[in-house]
């Protein structure tokens, strides 16, 4: 067959597809994505189990929900005319704002026409007779499309916890993650916040402010560190805004993609006056700079890290009237910063509010829950309201609940027992044709910055078939164990994974993830971004093509 009858024979085929994409998620992810592949000529549905865009920013409308990150860091940096128009009310948007942002993206770039809502993937089966993903929703349809691009989020299978009982509660519950769109109302009533990871401490700054009694069920308690959220005025806006191209290479630079950049000293090559004094400047400094922007050795070097601890043990102590109470909030089974840094508001001073109090699940655990309230070891306590902060089956949990196979009918979820490998974060050896924008092992942080260039690495990676009439791509075997043994080795010496979190794998609540895995690359993003472009470069070597 010479060339251009293979080139009619692949758009004969391709034809006799629904699509040529389908992209699972309309999340930040998921819409650019659409937009980049809609770009280059393809045919693309995107899939949305909500009713509307946002993703994580869709689902999680709890009270205080807000970004961690810096609100002009977060948002799209491909388009100029996007940039103009947009101006963020606050240094840290909470979620109402951001969920208008995501909004505006939707109808600006006119993405609504591709994405299909309420559509929740139950499988993805890959068909290597023709070279096609076959896409079934739960209702039943079935969509055929070449390529396979997931992007579900890390954070967006929430988990409850396995507590007898919880269905016999009367009164009304949720969990953080799935907060309905009507609201709760708890305005005086008698709440109850279980989980006190980054939602959890959100929600009850939030609540506490109205709810008749709050009580917080806390099991272990993390280290949190003042936001100093505050609202951006007009003018200063316009700074942002010319600064946009500044600001966007900084983040390219930085670790994380945060505005925050690593202090190069280390914790013992200045003095103790000085060590203070710099920590007591990023205490009072905004957003993750104390996390992102501290010693250098922080999160390897046990001694820096203890006495950071400490001085953030300080603050707890200096913020929280009883005394006890202070030291039920302050963490004794891991280091600062080793779990994922909460970031709050006025929360320590919550618990000197004469309408919240704390029980420590690890002196008194939850039995289970009654019609009316919570049994615990000690008592009984009744509420008009539960709310479950308790996290999520992070990074691989949402593509477990889906049924994924790939060639020779495997599943992920079997491929990846014992912890994830994947190729740059973005492939699967056996997958062929799908791509995960935020994977497994990619680079993570500001999650936006990472996002945008996973989504033009793929994009970049379909036209390079496209331009080739190339049908199907795959990783090499030998490709995805490389880049896992880079990410071991990348993950060795940290001591955040050494500790029980959804960082390394762990969630108590879920069948199998009891044990700690290397799920997260902990390599810098530009070291990500150079591997990754070097792949691009040389042709994509490897990667098995047909
Ligand atoms: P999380 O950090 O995993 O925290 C879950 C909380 O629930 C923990 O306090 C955990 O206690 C508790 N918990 C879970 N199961 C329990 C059980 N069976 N019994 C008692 N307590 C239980 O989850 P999250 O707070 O939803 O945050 C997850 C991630 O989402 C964050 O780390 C962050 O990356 C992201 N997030 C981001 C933002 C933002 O950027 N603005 C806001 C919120 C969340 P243990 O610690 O003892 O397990």
């Amino acid at each position: 067959m010479t060339a251009v009858q293979k080139a009619d024979v692949q758009t004969e085929q391709n034809a006799a597809l629904d699509f040529d994409a389908i992209v699972i998620g309309a999340g930040m992810s998921g819409m650019y994505q659409l937009y980049r592949l809609r770009e280059q000529g393809l045919r693309v549905r995107v899939l949305e189990a909500g009713t509307g865009v946002g993703g994580t920013w869709y689902w999680n409308r709890y009270p205080g929900a807000r970004f961690d990150s810096e609100s002009y860091s977060y948002g799209y940096s491909f388009s100029q005319e996007l940039l103009d128009e947009w101006d963020w009310d606050e240094c840290f948007s909470g979620q109402p704002e951001i969920e208008r942002y995501c909004n505006l993206v939707a109808d600006k770039f006119d993405l609504r026409q591709d994405i299909q809502f309420s559509a929740r993937v139950a499988s993805a089966h890959f068909k290597e007779d023709g070279a096609f993903w076959a896409i079934t929703l739960d209702d039943g349809t079935v969509y055929r499309a070449r390529f396979l691009v997931t992007a579900i989020g890390l954070l967006s299978a929430p988990t409850m916890p396995r507590f007898e009982g919880i269905n016999d509660f009367k009164g009304q519950w949720c969990h953080t993650g799935l907060w309905p769109k009507t609201g709760i109302d708890y305005a005086g009533m008698r709440v109850a916040v279980i989980g006190t990871g980054a939602s959890g401490v959100q929600a009850i700054q939030e609540i506490s402010k109205t709810a008749g009694h709050l009580t917080v069920f806390q099991r272990r308690p993390n280290w949190c560190t003042p936001l100093h959220n505050r609202p951006i005025p007009k003018e200063e806006m316009e700074e942002i805004r010319a600064g946009y191209p500044e600001l966007f290479e900084l983040c390219r630079q930085t670790a994380a993609c945060f505005v925050h950049t690593i202090d190069p000293r280390g914790t013992f090559e200045v003095t103790e006056e000085e060590r203070l004094a710099f920590w007591e400047q990023r205490y009072a400094g905004q957003g993750f700079g104390i996390w992102q922007g501290n010693f250098r050795d922080m999160l390897v070097d046990r001694e820096a890290n203890r006495l950071m601890s400490e001085f953030v043990a300080d603050k707890i102590r200096q913020r929280v009237n009883d005394p006890k109470t202070a030291e039920l909030l302050i963490p004794d089974d891991h280091g600062f910063g080793t779990r994922r840094v909460p970031q709050e508001t006025h929360y320590y001073e919550v618990y000197n509010r004469p309408n919240v109090n704390l029980v420590s699940m690890l002196a008194e655990p939850i039995e289970r829950i009654t019609e009316t309230g919570i049994r615990t070891s000690a008592q009984d306590y009744e509420f008009d309201v539960i709310i479950y902060a308790t996290g999520f089956d992070a990074v691989t949990g949402t593509f477990d609940r889906m049924d994924i196979r790939g060639k020779d009918d495997q599943r992920l979820k079997d491929k990846w027992t014992g912890g994830p490998k994947t190729f740059v974060g973005v492939m699967v050896d056996g997958f062929p044709n799908m791509f995960m924008i935020m994977g497994p092992h990619a680079a993570l942080g500001n999650n936006p910055r990472s996002i945008e260039y996973n989504v033009e690495w793929i994009r970049d990676l379909i036209g390079h078939m496209t331009d080739r009439d190339l049908t199907c791509t795959e990783a090499r075997p030998e490709s995805v164990a490389q880049w896992n043994d880079f990410v071991q080795e990348k993950a060795e010496g940290l001591l955040s994974n050494e500790i029980d979190s959804w960082m390394t794998g762990i969630n108590m609540n879920v069948e199998g993830k009891q044990t700690r895995t290397i799920v997260r690359y902990s390599g810098t993003a530009p070291e990500y971004r150079a591997k990754c472009d070097e792949v691009a470069a040389g042709d994509y070597h490897e990667l098995r093509f047909t």
